[in-house]
């Protein structure tokens, strides 16, 4: 069989077109990682809740017979020449799906990278656990610095602030954000009881202020210097490759634009779906999440077939099934219907939807264990 689609990325998006295009054409998987990962467990992970084992799975395990896992980076996409360079290898495609996800954005900052605590990957998760178990065996008073007030960086700061108890520490909290607001997509009402949950626990979130310097120990924030700080970055994401040649209409963090159908425009045989496009839908761009990522990369690869066959592509519509973000003892969510969720029933919908969206019986089933009993501990 002729090689015909080329997918960046394993994750929601990229296995989801994948296997929409079972039967229908040969494809090459691009992405560097083995693994696939059920990335919303994350600071589960990184917090020592949840075992690494139960959020990943080996891609080639995944992929349909007609596809073929190239274990690479895409560090390229010429749209003019229709070739990605991966690795040390340029690939010409035929057709193209990009579903590479974001990675954090640093904006360039000059601190040591080894010391600032992303969490954008299985291995950032595993990193951060280590490292804070490590620093709250070292340490007198540890004091957990966070930059970012959106949901990754407030799961993570609650998932940290928690574990430093469990193990008998009194951790104080900063999270600081140089955005006025704090989760701005939320009411006034939602965003209160978020604020006020962090309060009760002491954090202390500080809105308009930026992280001035950091040395890798010591820190400065809006003027107040933080001594022998543990520091996590969650302050953005971006595009995953890092160059695009060709025209092609993009967000200021490098997002696709794409048409209904989810083709670049322009580039018809060129689509991107999950947290690599920019859909807009009622004017507004839809937010990353995973039942956007899951449906669109499905989508995307359905699309890609009727392509192959000659046939008219169809637009994706969107369903917003809701969300649900997990603040370790308590949690904020939306359900269909506008129906707003709190404490440990969002933590339970958070390991439920983490077992449907799993990709084996036993991450299923450990996920479910997760959500039975409510509670990380
Ligand atoms: C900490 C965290 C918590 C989250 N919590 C939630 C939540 O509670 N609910 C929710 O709905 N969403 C959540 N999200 C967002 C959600 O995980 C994403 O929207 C979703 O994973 C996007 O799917 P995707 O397939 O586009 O990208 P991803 O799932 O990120 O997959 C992208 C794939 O592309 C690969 N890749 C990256 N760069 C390259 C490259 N250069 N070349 C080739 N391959 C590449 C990666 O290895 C990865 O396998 C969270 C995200 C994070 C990071």
């Amino acid at each position: 069989m002729k090689r015909q689609v080329t997918i960046i990325g394993g994750g929601f998006a990229g296995l989801q077109a994948c296997r929409a295009l079972r039967g229908e054409t040969a494809v090459l998987l691009i992405d560097p990682s083995p693994v696939t990962t059920m990335l919303p467990a994350l600071p589960d992970v990184a917090g020592g809740w949840v075992p690494e084992q139960i959020i990943q799975h080996p891609i080639g395990e995944l992929l349909p017979s007609c596809a073929t896992h190239l274990q690479a980076a895409v560090s390229s996409i010429d749209l003019d020449a229709g070739t990605v360079r991966a690795g040390d290898q340029t690939i010409p495609y035929g057709h193209l799906l990009v579903a590479a996800g974001s990675v954090p954005n640093f904006y360039n900052s000059p601190f040591p990278r080894d010391r600032m605590h992303p969490l954008a990957t299985l291995s950032d998760a595993v990193r951060i656990r280590a490292d804070f178990e490590a620093y709250l065996r070292e340490t007198e008073r540890p004091h957990l610095l966070v930059a970012g007030t959106g949901y990754t960086g407030l799961e993570l700061a609650m998932s940290l602030f928690f574990r430093a108890k469990a193990a008998g520490k009194k951790c104080t909290v900063t999270i600081v954000d140089p955005t006025p607001i704090l989760l701005p997509s939320l009411p006034e009402k939602q965003r209160q009881y978020v604020l006020n949950f962090l309060s009760a626990q002491g954090a202390d979130v500080r809105l308009g202020v930026a992280v001035e310097s950091f040395d890798g120990r010591n820190a400065v924030a809006g003027g107040t210097a933080y001594e022998n700080t543990f520091f996590c970055w969650a302050a953005g994401s971006e595009f995953a490759v890092p160059e695009i040649k060709g025209q092609v209409e993009r967000l200021r963090d490098g997002r696709l634009k794409v048409e209904a159908d989810l083709s670049l425009a322009g580039h018809p045989n060129v689509f991107a779906a999950g947290d690599a496009a920019a859909i807009e839908q009622k004017g507004q761009v839809l937010r990353k999440a995973v039942n956007f990522a899951y449906y669109g990369g499905r989508h995307a690869g359905r699309n890609l077939g009727r392509r192959l066959r000659g046939q008219p592509t169809r637009p994706f519509r969107p369903m917003d099934l809701g969300w649900v973000v997990p603040f370790h003892e308590t949690s904020i969510g939306r359900l269909p219907g506008n129906i707003w969720v709190h404490g440990r029933l969002g933590v339970r919908l958070h390991h439920l939807m983490c077992g449907i969206r799993n990709y084996s019986f036993a991450n299923f089933a450990g996920c479910l264990k997760l959500a039975m009993k409510g509670t990380h501990t």
